[in-house]
């Protein structure tokens, strides 16, 4: 439909000569279905502003858009939002996650890899871009949670589902007081009133119009007991990010990591007989390591049982001046890997991933002038992932298989069921996926070892005979960009139903082996969702009692 532009001129915002030229642009980008980011930005560079400004901001463009589509100028159309977004990836898992930081505060590592600046919290620096808007903040949780959902909204992303990132050296090692009132203002941000508790922030987020559907927190292994998982749920956190690093006692013990690799792997599989989604960190590159090393250490991540994590970041161990590692570089102790050694590296390794694992990133978004030798590459992932092609190999990880934003049909979906032990039971990742092998949305489902130890959490408990613990969910998720109320969403998979289906075929795993009860760790704004499916809060999990609705 042709924009009536006579209506446009009357209504375009005021005082702002540069309105004029926005038409354009926007006829541009709606007369190009497939434009690419590239494309979006020839067009921003062809039409620039008066007097050679440089490009107009697509903040300026999508306000100018929704005004007109909400002056019922043109119609809406979710893909023209879509390419003019800034970074339409952001939310392409049906997501907006807003990234948050802790104040300043030391950790109790002494990792000889670990920057140091007093003015962020540990292991971060200055210039990141998450650090640099926390620090606009003065680190306040409620202002960084309250400007990052207005940027992803001003942009055009959905923003009724938020996954809280809570980032800054070592979560565990802050005071409790620290930490429950950081979560209740994030909460209170997203809510939009302040709450008296954590409790209050968490009942108003149930219902909230910005509600939080994951809570992520950074720790070390040796943080993690029982008593430190019950305090992560009564704060609603739903994934815990760890550094693992190596898998080696070796290199762990000279880059002064302060635990064991067995430490790592009692924090995993309490972590998972909790419930939670568990990221790994893994290092290459650590003082002692080589390529070979390297990979040797990677694959311990799969071939152990107590390991096997859900996510993955690989952080190549970048050299920076204010870490003790500079020391031993400079006596000649240690040897950054080339660029080419690293690419090979990490495209070896993304090779190795299983389909049930996500690689989240693999190199920190660390500005090159903080590096001080070895590889600058920012674009690591893409050159793996070509080399990769080029090599006839395929990363088969669940990262590269998303269905991301595209359409799917139901009745080109099958259900693929992927099984594997871990030393706490039984795992299940199904998903469904494409004819094309994209995965469309998944569930991860833990089936705790009829052998395993009683839980100390008592919900946790009477699933069944003796021993026997509680099926549990530990991750539902479907794919599909983030959508703003009244979005149309027709043909993506958040809409066909597959989280309810999903669901429904991990109860009937669960009871076909022999578990009365199902628990979900679920995040304070889906609560909605599993009451709907009958699940009922008990204590710090959601749970359904399974033999009475399938006998
Ligand atoms: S535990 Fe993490 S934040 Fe603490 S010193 Fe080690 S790398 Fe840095």
């Amino acid at each position: 439909m042709p924009l009536n532009t006579t209506r446009w001129r009357e209504t375009k915002l005021h005082n702002d000569p540069a309105d004029d030229r926005l038409l354009p642009i926007i006829e541009a980008v709606r007369a190009l279905p497939e434009a690419n980011a590239h494309d979006i930005h020839a067009i921003l560079r062809r039409y620039p502003k008066h007097g050679g400004g440089g490009s107009y901001s697509k903040h300026h463009i999508i306000h100018a858009y929704r005004r007109l589509c909400d002056a019922g100028e043109i119609p809406f159309e979710r893909e023209t939002l879509r390419r003019l977004q800034m970074k339409p990836t952001r939310t392409i898992s049906g997501v907006a996650p807003v990234t948050v930081l802790t104040k300043p505060y030391p950790c109790p590592g002494q990792c000889i890899f670990c920057p140091t600046d007093v003015r962020m919290p540990k292991s971060y620096l200055r210039d990141e871009p998450g650090a640099m808007r926390a620090e606009q903040h003065a680190f306040d949780p409620y202002a960084q949670t309250f400007h990052r959902i207005r940027s992803f909204s001003a942009l055009g992303h959905g923003v009724s589902k938020i996954e809280l990132l809570i980032l800054g050296g070592t979560w565990s090692s802050y005071r409790r007081d620290y930490q429950e009132w950081f979560v209740q203002r994030c909460l209170d941000a997203m809510n939009g009133r302040d709450s008296r508790s954590l409790a209050e922030a968490q009942k108003w987020n149930e219902s909230a119009p910005h509600r939080n559907v994951g809570l992520v927190i950074e720790t070390r292994p040796d943080h993690i007991d029982w008593n430190e998982i019950k305090w992560l749920r009564m704060l609603g956190v739903t994934k815990v990010q760890m550094g693992a690093q190596s898998l080696s006692d070796r290199i762990l013990q000279i880059n002064k990591r302060g635990h064991t690799v067995e430490q790592t792997r009692e924090a995993v599989n309490l972590l998972r007989a909790a419930g939670f989604k568990i990221a790994l960190h893994w290092m290459p590159n650590l003082l002692g390591a080589t390529p070979d090393s390297d990979r040797e250490d990677f694959m311990r991540l799969w071939s152990d049982p107590a390991l096997r994590p859900d996510e993955l970041k690989i952080y190549p161990c970048s050299l920076l001046a204010n870490a003790e590692l500079y020391e031993y570089w400079r006596r000649g102790e240690h040897r950054p890997y080339a660029d080419d050694e690293l690419l090979e590296l990490v495209a070896d390794c993304m090779t190795r991933v299983p389909r049930y694992c996500r690689v989240n990133r693999v190199i920190r978004d660390i500005p090159a002038p903080n590096i001080v030798a070895g590889s600058t590459r920012s674009n690591l992932r893409q050159d793996a992932e070509r080399l990769i092609r080029e090599r006839g190999l395929r990363d088969e990880s669940l990262r590269a298989r998303e269905v991301r934003g595209a359409n799917v049909r139901a009745d080109d979906l099958r259900l693929e069921t992927i099984a594997y032990e871990t030393s706490v039971g039984a795992e299940h990742f199904i998903s469904f996926v494409t004819s094309a092998d994209k995965v469309a949305g998944f569930v991860r489902l833990s089936l705790p070892a009829p052998t395993l130890d009683p839980s100390p959490v008592a919900e946790l408990r009477d699933g069944g005979g003796e021993g026997v613990g509680v099926a549990m969910i530990r991750e539902l998720h479907i794919y599909g960009p983030a959508l703003s109320l009244g979005d149309d969403s027709s043909g993506e998979a958040q809409h066909l139903g597959l989280g309810a289906r999903l669901l429904s075929h991990t109860e009937q795993i669960a009871i076909e082996r022999g578990y009365k009860k199902i628990a979900v760790i679920s995040a304070i704004g889906t609560r909605e969702y599993y009451r709907k499916r009958g699940f009922e809060v008990e204590g710090l999990y959601m749970t359904k009692r399974l033999a009475s609705t399938w006998k």
